[in-house]
């Protein structure tokens, strides 16, 4: 019965402890290809101004730090640590981890847009895709777990119209 929600939540989790937290695996950041010596420029193609490193991508570009800026979350100093990170009043503490995948996990997708697609994506667009992927995995849920994803909806709505 629940099956398709629980494959949601695993993607997005699952896709976090791999690639976003993982300290052996690596995300293909133009800093790593260029080690590699599949680019010559290790630049980042979203701003053009940094060394495109998996910090940087997450954490240091410019739509990434807008980004955990609405969000009123600070990046700790080790961002591979669930614990590290300053947890919002209104999310719960159970499906926190999948709170912050999902967090990683759009940062990510807008990337991919702006680098492959062309498509301008904002922050405003990502706090949108992250409130619409919440309204999708709540009616997912079992009714008594709805309250928790409903939460992180409204955290996301509300870091949106806080700004611009
Ligand atoms: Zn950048």
């Amino acid at each position: 019965m629940y099956g398709l929600e629980m494959k949601l939540w695993l993607t997005a989790t699952l896709w976090f402890s791999v690639t976003a937290t993982s300290k052996v695996l690596r995300l293909q950041s133009r800093s790593q290809l260029t080690l590699k010596k599949i680019v010559s420029d290790p630049t980042c193609e979203v701003c053009g101004l940094h060394e495109e490193t998996q910090s940087h991508i997450f954490y240091h570009c410019d739509m990434a730090a807008q980004f955990w800026s609405r969000m009123a979350m600070n990046v700790p100093s080790d961002p591979t640590n669930l614990l590290s990170w300053n947890r919002p009043a209104s999310v719960a503490q159970e499906g926190f981890s999948s709170f912050v995948a999902l967090c990683h996990w759009q940062l990510w997708k807008a990337r991919n847009e702006k680098v492959f697609r062309q498509c301008t994506t904002g922050v405003q667009q990502i706090l949108r895709q992250c409130s619409a992927v919440s309204v999708q995995w709540e009616a997912r849920l079992p009714p008594s777990k709805r309250h928790v994803v409903q939460a992180w909806g409204q955290l996301f709505e509300a870091a949106r119209q806080g700004e611009g």
